[in-house]
């Protein structure tokens, strides 16, 4: 059985989408079967994992409006397996509002490779949309990522509300697995501060493992490739291949299949 965790956070540009690619290329590195569902638009995941976006026969959008299987629309990618997405996705979000069960399409498409995999990444859009319910609902764990900036609490508590909503009605079996602090910038007081509070606030929820702004995870998706794999011996690699073995100590690994 694969465990489902998705990557989520209403905000964009927060890093959701470094820390979904890098995962899942962290997690096969360490001999794991991950598939990455790109769950936004913008197919940033998609494009980041060398997958061109813009000549895709299948794509999620075709998964969940129930034109395609998800075995049918994955690609591989270096190491790991992509369903990929582009801007059609955006139109999925109006034609499932007619659709029942609207919020579990993507649950039940998954449920086909769930033996096919350790782990399923879900790289959420930046919105708490029907997008995001729907990886929610699929989902054993949330990772949250945040920039320790003035900003970063608010908002959070929304998300926060969601989940615990989601899991009251949606899926009993949904967690918070934790907050990871990115883009982290030392030198600056109010970044150490920001992450002292979420210490305080969130104790063991908060992970160990701090990804610094590091300027060769920002240039890896120009080259299609996930940072850990561009520049092995970069900070910002050693942070995230650190991450996805804390996520594992943190998780477990999955009951093989
Ligand atoms: P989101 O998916 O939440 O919108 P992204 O992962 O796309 O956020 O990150 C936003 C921007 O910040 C991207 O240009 C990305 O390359 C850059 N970025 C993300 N993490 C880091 C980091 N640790 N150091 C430097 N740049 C980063
Ligand atoms: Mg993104």
């Amino acid at each position: 059985m694969a465990k489902v965790f998705c990557i989520a956070n209403q905000k964009g540009g927060v890093g959701k989408t470094t820390t979904a690619v890098n995962l899942a290329a962290g997690l096969s590195l360490a001999k794991q079967r991950v598939l990455l569902v790109d769950l936004d638009p913008q197919g940033n995941a998609t494009m980041g994992c060398g997958i061109d976006k813009r000549n895709l026969k299948h794509t999620v959008y075709q998964v969940l409006v129930g034109l395609a299987s998800v075995t049918e629309s994955t690609v591989a990618a270096d190491g790991f397996d992509v369903l990929p997405a582009n801007r059609e996705l955006a139109g999925a979000e109006v034609e499932m509002v007619e659709f029942e069960a609207r919020e579990i399409k993507l649950r039940e498409a998954l449920a086909e490779v769930d033996d096919q995999y350790d782990f399923i990444l879900i790289d959420c859009p930046p919105a708490l949309s029907l997008l995001t319910l729907n990886a929610l609902c699929c989902a054993n764990g949330v990772v949250i990522p945040m920039q320790c900036e003035y900003y970063a609490l608010e908002g959070l508590s929304d998300l926060v509300n969601t989940i615990k909503q989601v899991c009251k009605n949606l899926n009993p079996n949904l967690t918070i697995i934790g907050l990871l602090r990115v883009m982290f910038d030392p030198r600056m007081t109010l970044a150490q501060q920001v992450s002292e509070q979420l210490e305080k606030h969130f104790g063991s929820k908060v992970f160990s493992t701090i990804i610094p702004r590091n300027v060769r995870l920002a240039e890896a998706p120009s080259y299609g490739v996930p940072g850990v794999l561009f520049d092995k011996t970069s900070k910002g690699a050693k942070a995230y291949l650190k991450f996805a073995n804390e996520m594992v100590a943190r998780v477990g690994l999955p009951v093989a299949a």
